[in-house]
């Protein structure tokens, strides 16, 4: 009876309500949130990695808690390429996941509307909606985080194709990617968290990460600014290449190590990227920091609930 699309729900607190799920490599953020992008209660726990029944069952336990306080429907964010005929979520590079339907799961399980996309899209959803993003009808965005995620929007819409911009290569035969994928010079590898730990770990020793880089650049450091200036670099050929082929408004970047970074980053990711960019991009792109900092996936798992519910997917 819940989520019926004759709509014979009487209209309560609990339809203005859904469960976002944001499932990462190492946590599950889940929350309640509404349309306007305003969350309630949420739960975070570590994400187990031992098998796909711990994850799927880990997940259960989250958005079963949540649901004891109402909600419409539930949306999720995952770390997976999706097959856009059958719904099913296909691999993930870091968990032992794959040919999961997380919509189905959830509407057996629960009696609501549910929906699932790719993290980096839902984050793009995210700020495309209630973000750095809301005033444009093109965007790409990236997430810089121990990996690199992202997601484009294309004439007012969400593109729903995998999206997978962490693993466009700027170093042809560079250095190893991670998890279960065997590429190599992908943009995960060189202009992510990962390898600013590498970086980090060169000039310092073994021990020394990312957040030592940034501490030591900040303080004015010249080896930690050029390691981290490299980076940018790198993150600014890949931006380059997609402004020539999807000519976007605005590229947002996002993700904790994005976050923290900031300009050290950004500053050189924007003059590699104009060097690369087709006139006028070269001239006009935009490089800017996302709004949602690390709320942009759980708002987008939920922005993708609201969509199951509207009956949009
Ligand atoms: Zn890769």
């Amino acid at each position: 009876m819940f989520g019926h699309p004759g709509g014979y729900r009487s209209r309560d607190v609990r339809e203005e309500r859904v469960i976002g799920v944001d499932l990462g490599g190492t946590k599950i953020r889940a929350g309640l949130v509404a349309r306007d992008g305003t969350i309630g209660r949420t739960i975070e726990i570590a994400t187990p990695d031992a098998s796909q029944d711990q994850v799927l069952s880990a997940l259960d336990g989250v958005v079963s808690d949540l649901m004891t306080d109402g909600a419409a429907a539930i949306g999720f964010g995952v770390p997976l390429n999706i097959d856009r005929r059958s719904g099913v979520a296909l691999r993930a590079v870091n968990l032992p996941l794959h040919n999961v339907h997380f919509p189905n799961l959830a509407r057996e399980r629960h009696g609501v509307p549910a929906g699932v996309e790719n993290d980096g899209n839902a984050a793009a959803l995210a700020e495309w909606r209630l973000g750095a993003g809301r005033d444009v009808s093109n965007l790409i965005m990236l997430t810089l985080g121990t990996g690199v995620g992202g997601g484009i929007v294309i004439d007012d819409r969400l593109y729903r194709g995998w999206a997978e911009l962490g693993h466009v290569v700027v170093v042809a035969g560079g250095q190893p990617c991670q998890g279960n994928c065997h590429g190599r010079g992908h943009l995960e590898a060189h202009a992510s968290g990962l390898a600013a730990d590498r970086a980090a770990a060169q000039l310092y020793g073994p021990g020394a990460g990312a957040p030592v880089l940034l501490e030591r650049a900040a303080a004015g450091d010249e080896q930690a600014t050029g390691a981290l200036a490299e980076i940018g670099r790198l993150l600014g050929a890949a931006i380059g290449s997609l402004v020539n082929i999807f000519a976007p408004d605005v590229v947002l970047i996002g993700g904790g190590f994005g976050a923290a970074a900031g300009d050290l980053v950004l500053e050189p990711a924007r003059a590699a990227a104009r060097s690369e960019a087709i006139e006028p991009a070269d001239g006009t792109l935009r490089i800017v920091e996302a709004e949602l900092g690390d709320a942009a996936g759980l708002i987008g798992a939920a922005l993708v609930g609201f969509e199951a519910l509207d009956g949009l997917r």
